[in-house]
């Protein structure tokens, strides 16, 4: 990026539908505005939007900047939205806000290291969020495995979900959507559609096509 940061305009970015059908429910709904990261979670510094996100999800006009209130897609109705904030949102911001103490300390970090969370909240909100963070209505696998388990908390994430994590200790928020990536760098012999969700303090990896692997959950 090579945007200075005197030029930055404060403005939350904006991303709106087409069509009024929400992305979780699938219902034809008046639409209403989901935060990326939801509006608990640690209140960090400008948030750098990536030239990536505009990539996937088709907006060619990109223009660099820096925010301070994430990303908004008003893709979800108001009882989707609703309800992903009560119920699962608040553990995703005090896992952030474990996270962001580690990083803010000072220590140096370990490779690895345990923070007591409610997981599946937190993957459920990652996974509410995850679809979204999407302006078209398309039919790809991993949104319909997704779903069920993001309306209903009684029904278990799917068992092809795979949600890689890690620290995430950088400004840029950036989201992309149903991108296709080599299993061996270079190669194109094989490999999957992935999704990722980055923001200050974590970033969440999320597939439905990878077996194994380190921080799988
Ligand atoms: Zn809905």
């Amino acid at each position: 990026m090579t945007t200075s940061r005197k030029s930055q305009v404060l403005f939350g970015e904006k991303f709106y539908k087409k069509d009024n059908i929400c992305n979780i429910c699938e219902k034809e709904k008046k639409l209403s505005v989901d935060h990326v990261p939801p509006q608990c979670c640690p209140p960090t510094k400008n948030r750098f939007i990536s030239n990536l996100l505009y990539q996937m999800i088709g907006d060619k006009s990109f223009r660099p900047r820096s925010i301070q209130n994430g990303v908004t897609f008003k893709t979800i109705c108001a009882d989707c939205n609703n309800f992903l904030g009560r119920k699962y949102d608040k553990q995703l911001g005090e896992l952030s806000r474990k996270i962001e103490s580690f990083v803010e300390s000072n220590l140096v970090l370990p490779d690895s290291f345990e923070v007591e969370c409610q997981p599946n909240a937190v993957l459920r909100s990652i996974l509410g969020h995850l679809l979204a963070a999407k302006t078209e209505t398309d039919e790809v696998i991993i949104d319909k495995l997704i779903r069920p388990s993001v309306i209903d908390p009684s029904i278990p994430i799917h068992e092809d979900i795979h949600v890689f994590y890690w620290v995430y200790p950088y400004e840029e928020t950036s989201i992309m959507r149903d991108f296709w990536m080599p299993s061996v760098r270079g190669s194109f012999q094989g490999g999957g559609l992935f999704n990722l969700i980055k923001f200050y303090p974590m970033a969440f990896l999320v597939t439905h096509q990878v077996v194994g692997g380190v921080g799988q959950v």
